[in-house]
């Protein structure tokens, strides 16, 4: 199948998901996640319309010149762990970072977003399945565990007190499992993580849920995602290189 078609059906299932959750289709957005591969596919998916794009290395953002030239209007998504040096050159070339991950990092970011006039919009990373590999903030145990509650909410208040961070919700990568309804707590854990925190911080917005990929997606949509990362689903399989992200998850 080509990308066009891979496109559609990724586009079918979502709408799907959308009706059996009695949600409109248009309140997800769909992200091509296109790391590893080279702006030819990038531009093909494009020509199939879409306008979101998800890279997990600033190395590769190369690609985003080579892409813009033919299609300016796309929007750039970093959805991968950013180290405090390279924060830099991610606020420069992304306008939505999935990855806030830590206090320290949202300072530097908050910064850099001052200094450069820039305004990316942020997703909070959580930690919600409580596996040790995961980035994120510590989020397993917030609605048993009383310190990890009180840590994880300082965290959100010192964050959204910064000066030029625009937070637009949360982010969590699901544990790979077999099968998809394995990962359905997991994304109903961000929801009620996010309605928590919106609860408590109402002058924030907490309307992004970034969750959901290509072996789960149908059931975060079912959840409330509003934000799909799929890469599979529209490029095809990575090759080795995806290890390193493989590994992470
Ligand atoms: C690679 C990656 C994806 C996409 O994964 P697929 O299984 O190819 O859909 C989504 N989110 C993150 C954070 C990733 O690193």
């Amino acid at each position: 199948m080509s990308i066009a078609e891979h496109v559609t059906a990724v586009r079918e299932q979502i709408a799907a998901a959308c009706q059996r959750a009695n949600r409109l289709p248009d309140a997800v957005t769909l992200i091509a996640v296109s790391k590893t591969h080279p702006a030819p596919l990038l531009l093909e998916a494009a020509a199939s319309g879409i306008r979101h794009f998800g890279e997990n290395r600033v190395e590769e953002a190369g690609k985003i010149h080579a892409v813009a030239q033919h299609y300016p209007a796309l929007t750039w998504h970093m959805i991968g762990h950013v180290q405090s040096r390279k924060a830099r050159d991610v606020i420069d070339q992304f306008s939505v970072i999935h990855s806030l991950d830590s206090l320290k990092l949202a300072e530097r970011y908050s910064r850099l977003a001052v200094e450069s006039g820039r305004t990316p919009h942020f997703l909070l990373q959580m930690n919600v399945s409580g596996e040790a590999s995961k980035e994120g903030f510590e989020a397993s145990q917030w609605q048993t565990d009383n310190t990890q509650c009180q840590a994880l909410w300082q965290a959100v208040r010192q964050i959204i007190a910064l000066p030029g961070l625009h937070i637009g919700g949360l982010m969590t990568i699901a544990p790979v499992v077999s099968d998809s309804e394995a990962a359905r707590p997991v994304f109903a854990a961000l929801r009620r993580l996010r309605d928590a925190l919106a609860a408590d911080f109402p002058a924030s917005d907490w309307t992004s849920l970034s969750m959901g990929m290509t072996d789960d997606y149908p059931v975060a949509i079912e959840e409330g995602a509003t934000l799909v990362r799929v890469g599979r689903a529209i490029f095809g399989a990575r090759d080795a290189i995806d290890s390193i992200d493989r590994r992470v998850r």
